[in-house]
This record gives C-alpha cells, sequence and structure tokens, in this order.
C-alpha cells in the first residue's frame, strides 16, 4: 500500500462527465450536449485568432488589460474589479482555493452546476446541496442551509441544467441574507442568453459580498479556447489576483474574446436565434407530451414520464446521430437536456422524440 495519498476531499470528487460528442459507428453527428453555441463565434473573433497564429512564440500579456477594457466597456463595468481566467471554470477553482478549505462550508442548489461541488472537495471544503423547489432555486432554503463555516455560496442564474432563473429581488435577499463571512458567487454564464439582463453587476457594484462570474463558452462560441470572467469587489478580486498564473489565458484566446465582445451585432443576433428556436422546440416537444420549463438559456430541459423513457429516447437519438445530455448525475435521471441548435437541428430532434413516441421504436427493440 502505498503512503503517497491526496489531501482529505479529492478521492471523493467523481470525475466531471463532459458532453459526449461521438456515436460508435455514425459520421455526421449533432451534438447538443453541451450548450454550445450553434452558430459559432463571430467571424471577428476567428479572424483574431488567426492573427494570434503569428506570435505564438510570445507569452501572452500577464495583466489581459486589453480584454479587461473590451468586457468593462462593452457591459459598463469596472475594468479594474475583473478578472479572467481559463474558463469560467477556472475563476470558480480560484473562489474556492482562496475562500474554502477544510472546516469550511461551500452551499450550492440541488441541480447545480457539477463544478461547484468538484472545487469545493479539491480545497478540502465540504459540500453542502440545498434542495430546488419544482426546479427553481430556493432563496429560503439556502439561507436556512448558511452556518458559520459557510465560505461560499454558488448560485447560476439562470442555472444550468434546468434553465431557470429567479428575480433580482429574490438575488438581493440572497446578498443581504448571508451570514457576514460568506461570499455569493452568481454564475451568469447564460446571462448573456436573457434581454437587459446583467448577471448580477449591478449587485456586486452596491456590495462587498457577491461576485459574478462569466463565460465566452456559451453566446460567444468560444469554449474551445478556455476563457471566462469575474467580475468582484476589489478585495476579492485583489485576492484572486495572487493565486492566478500569470499566463493563464493565451494569447489567442485573449484577442479572439476581446473581438467576440465587441462584436454585439453577432451576440445580439445569436440571442434571437437562440429564443426563437428555444420556443419553437419547447412547444414543439410540449405537443408531443414532453413537458419542460420556460427556459432562460440555450437548452431545454426536457421531461419524461420515467427515467427509462428518458434512457431509451437518448439511446434511440443516438441511433439517429442525434446526441443530447442525460442528466442523471444531476439527480435528474427522468430528464435530458437538449442544447437549442439551428433550425435542422431542432427539427431533427422532435422528429426523432415523436417516432420514438408513435412506438416507431420503443423500449424492447433497442
Ligand atoms: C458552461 C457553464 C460554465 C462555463 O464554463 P467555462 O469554464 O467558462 O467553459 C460555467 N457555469 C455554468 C453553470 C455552465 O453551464
Amino acid at each position: 500500500m502505498t503512503k503517497i495519498t491526496p489531501q482529505p476531499g479529492i478521492l471523493d470528487i467523481a470525475p466531471y462527465q463532459g458532453g459526449a460528442s461521438h456515436v460508435a459507428g455514425i459520421e455526421n453527428v449533432v451534438k447538443l450536449s453541451s450548450n454550445e453555441n450553434p452558430l459559432g463565434p463571430s467571424d471577428k473573433a476567428k479572424a483574431a485568432y488567426a492573427r494570434a497564429g503569428h506570435s505564438l512564440h510570445r507569452y501572452p500579456p500577464s495583466d489581459h488589460g486589453a480584454l479587461h477594457t473590451a468586457i468593462a466597456e462593452v457591459y459598463g463595468l469596472d475594468a479594474a474589479r475583473i478578472i479572467c481566467g481559463a474558463g469560467s471554470d477556472e475563476v470558480i477553482a480560484f473562489l474556492c482555493q482562496a475562500y474554502a478549505g477544510p472546516g469550511t462550508e461551500v452551499v450550492h442548489t440541488e441541480h447545480g452546476f457539477g463544478m461547484y461541488r468538484i472545487n469545493a472537495l479539491a480545497a478540502g471544503a465540504t459540500p453542502i446541496e440545498v434542495a430546488e423547489r419544482e426546479r427553481v432555486t430556493d432563496v429560503g432554503a439556502i439561507l436556512a442551509a448558511c452556518t458559520d463555516k459557510t465560505a461560499l455560496v454558488f448560485m447560476a442564474n439562470p442555472n444550468n441544467p434546468t434553465g431557470t432563473m429567479i428575480s433580482a429581488a429574490e438575488v438581493q435577499k440572497l446578498a443581504e441574507g448571508l451570514p457576514e463571512q460568506a461570499l455569493l458567487v452568481l454564475d451568469g454564464a447564460y446571462a448573456e442568453y436573457v434581454e437587459g439582463y446583467d448577471g448580477g453587476a449591478a449587485l456586486v457594484d452596491q456590495r462587498e459580498n457577491v461576485v459574478m462570474t462569466r463565460t465566452f463558452s456559451k453566446i460567444y462560441g468560444l469554449g474551445g479556447l478556455r476563457i471566462g470572467w469575474g467580475y468582484g469587489p476589489s478585495h476579492v478580486i485583489d485576492v484572486l489576483n495572487r493565486i492566478r498564473g500569470p499566463f493563464n489565458a493565451s494569447q489567442a484566446a485573449l484577442d479572439a474574446a476581446e473581438a467576440a465582445v465587441r462584436d454585439t451585432a453577432h451576440t445580439a443576433h445569436c440571442r434571437a436565434e437562440n429564443a426563437r428556436w428555444r420556443v419553437w422546440l419547447s412547444d414543439a416537444l410540449a405537443e408531443i407530451g414532453v413537458p419542460s420549463d420556460v427556459s432562460c438559456t440555450n437548452f431545454v430541459l426536457a421531461r419524461f414520464a420515467t427515467a427509462e423513457e428518458a434512457t431509451a429516447v437518448d439511446a434511440y437519438l443516438k441511433s439517429q446521430g442525434l446526441i443530447v445530455r442525460p442528466v442523471g448525475s444531476y439527480n435528474l435521471p427522468h430528464c435530458l437536456r437538449i442544447t437549442v441548435g439551428d433550425e435542422s437541428s431542432c427539427r431533427r430532434v422532435v422528429h426523432a422524440v415523436r417516432t420514438f413516441k408513435e412506438g416507431g421504436q420503443d423500449d424492447t427493440s433497442l
């Protein structure tokens, strides 16, 4: 038996399972499992990425100044209180590394994003899962779960994988009610899909106990580059910058993200297309007996009668080259999370689910 052992908590981590992207034996799959933008990034972002290819031998800047300025201008924020990471996942990791540890608790919601628990355990903290009310964040329950050991409270708004969101007034109530040593992290990965929503930025500006995380992986279509950001009070940003590696974001990622955030016309186009096909998808599914909550994101959480039915539908969709996301690991075994794709992908998914429902394919034949 080796005496070399990791820190307590590490072996309790169940490794994160990303959305599948292949089906054995099928060439042209439609991937609707990772909430990627079917329209891809802005052409300006692609051009900036290509230009960065000429200076691969150079280290990137460590202050991320140009990207901070671009984000601050587009979102109306204070550039000095922005931090960039290799995806917002890295910002979440910094937060746990800095504020959580053995003897502290990290609160997250029942169907919250898997990285909160993973990073809490990696830091040696105890993750605390709080029940939702019918797949909606329950602020009262979160406040009731807080103790004098609570270090961080993670909440995605809108949430993944439920797609639901709570009002700014509710979020404010949460921030105001937290114990004084606790920091609220508002994960705004899907904020750009909600017209006119600031992701909690105004609340960050008003308070000392709220941080917002954002990403370039969703509406900006740059998941492959790994770039995200956080916005918080100066005392928090100062702490996170102390543990951030100097070159945690590549030049290509910084340049592509800057071009992407400045191309507000492309962002608006993606938001509008997503809203249109999201409504179409959820309505068409509802018509064939598959309900979902009103989604504020770029995916729909489709609810089936039983876990067995969801599993059988998932297998049938796969056989048709359509990859969606089973969410059993999020305690939603009767649901499938389906990214809103382009028109043809949405039509193919609905067609396949309808065929399944009409008995074109049943459990026993799979
Ligand atoms: C996709 C997603 C992220 C983004 O992660 P990145 O590391 O920025 O790619 C963060 N939070 C939630 C809830 C997400 O769904």
